[in-house]
């Protein structure tokens, strides 16, 4: 897909730079613009020198974008230069704007009430961040620097927006729908989106897939991108009218081939789909290395209240016992780390709460601890239900000992989504 709007993002902040704090407006933006049918070329990433922002403005000028986002430099200090440079590249003189200074002023004098900061300093700070391109379009403080709008002549549209990326989300709204980006938004041409995701496929049989439909069909009119991220396999096909039928029986060799995979087709995350299907059921915890990351996981969600009853942290033998009734015996017998005692740790979460789902986690979480027989990343997962269902797996995952228990996580809800998608609905 090509010929549709092109932009680019430049992040400013030396803090950035450094690697002390890392960049949550990039990818954030980028992913928003595609999300509207937007060929993102690059993100940069620019400390707080006025050379090395405008370099940024003329780079992405040559790479021929429409719309450039930038982020930070917006505030009162020294280091904040980007409205001054920006107005610079359009060739527009930095005006104050008395209804913008007026508004500063006000937020300010609230501000300035609670912490009894005052005077001059105050007021050149206020001055600064009114001061702006002439013809800008000004976005409504969210601190208390407005973001700009501004149409560099016969060159792109420039959004300049906040750095803290509470302010700078809080302002995007608003930026899509000041004139000039409307415009620019109303040239993207039209496209339909198809999002997959999979879990427990390799991407190489994906890959093997798109090679083999793509000998007999022409896919060169759809955009495939595939990425791995949280165990998950997401597939995303994009296209332009005229590319239906193509992508239509792409899907369908994908979904005939690797449907046991496939957890949703309409880009729900499993977090959500598993939220969905604990509707009307209550679910219980027993974790032991993952030590509440399923917990918590499902208390993301707002309403997870209404499912979720409790959870258990069992990390030795004895609470294992004593809070999710593990016979000691079975422990003897098999080792905390075994399937029995996973099963066993989910029906005494069961017991232990009341519930109708009871989960089990138990493994080598490392890097110590391994044996030959239970490596480590060695984890035993079990889910059952008062209905007598039972989803186990007990495989070796790969990583670090932070991969492992996210991974592990990962795999519980996978588990919980398994049972759930083929249980009945309770009786109420
Ligand atoms: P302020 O008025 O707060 O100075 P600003 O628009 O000038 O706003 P910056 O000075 O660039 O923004 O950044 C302020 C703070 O916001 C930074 O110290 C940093 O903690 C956070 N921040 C800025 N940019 C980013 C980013 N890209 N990702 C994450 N945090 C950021
Ligand atoms: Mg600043």
């Amino acid at each position: 897909m090509s010929d549709g709007v092109r932009a680019g993002v430049v992040v400013t902040g030396s803090e950035l730079l450094t690697g002390k704090v890392q960049d949550r407006n990039g990818p954030w933006v980028a992913q928003r613009l595609a999300s509207l049918g937007v060929e993102v070329t690059d993100i940069l990433l620019v400390g707080d020198r006025r050379d090395d922002l405008a370099a940024g403005l003329r780079f992405l000028t040559q790479q021929r974008v429409d719309l450039i986002v930038t982020s930070g430099g917006l505030g009162p200090t020294a280091d904040d230069v980007t409205a001054e440079v920006v107005a610079g590249f359009a060739g527009a003189p930095l005006v104050l704007d008395p209804a913008m200074e007026r508004h500063i002023a006000e937020l300010l004098r609230k501000w300035a009430a609670r912490t009894g900061f005052t005077g001059a300093a105050l007021t050149e700070a206020n001055r600064k961040q009114a001061t702006v391109p002439a013809g800008a379009v000004l976005l409504k403080p969210v601190g208390t620097a407005p973001g700009l709008v501004v149409t560099v002549p016969a060159g792109p549209v420039v959004v300049v927006l906040p750095g803290p990326p509470r302010e700078l989300r809080a302002m995007w709204d608003a930026a899509l729908n000041a004139e000039p980006v409307r415009n620019l938004l109303a040239g993207v041409p039209p496209f339909t989106a198809v999002h997959l995701r999979l879990f427990g496929l390799p991407e190489s049989e994906i890959a093997q897939t798109l090679r083999e439909v793509g000998a007999e069909l022409d896919l060169s009119d759809i955009e495939i991108t595939t990425c791995l991220r949280r165990s998950e396999l997401e597939v995303d096909l994009r296209h332009r009218p005229g590319a239906e039928a193509a992508a239509a029986r792409l899907v369908s060799e994908i979904e005939q081939r690797h449907g046991r995979y496939l957890v949703t087709r309409d880009g729900g995350s499993t977090d959500e789909l598993v939220a969905r299907l604990l509707g009307g059921h209550t679910i219980g915890l027993g974790e032991s290395c993952t030590a509440g990351l399923v917990a918590a996981r499902l208390a993301d969600r707002p309403g997870s209240s209404a499912y979720l009853l409790g959870g258990v942290v069992a990390y030795s033998n004895e609470a294992k016992t004593a809070l999710l009734g593990v016979p000691p015996e079975l422990i003897e017998a098999h080792g905390a780390v075994s399937p029995q005692v996973a099963r066993a740790m989910a029906d005494g979460a069961r017991a232990t709460f009341g519930t109708g789902v009871g989960v089990g986690v138990t493994g080598v979480a490392g890097p110590g601890g391994g044996t030959v027989a239970k490596p480590v990343g060695y984890v035993c997962l079990c889910v059952t239900t008062s209905g007598g269902a039972v989803r186990e797996s007990a495989p070796v995952l790969p990583g670090s000992r932070a991969d492992i228990r996210e991974r592990a996580t990962d795999l519980a809800m996978h588990l919980i989504r398994r049972v759930l998608a083929e249980q009945p609905e309770p009786a109420r």
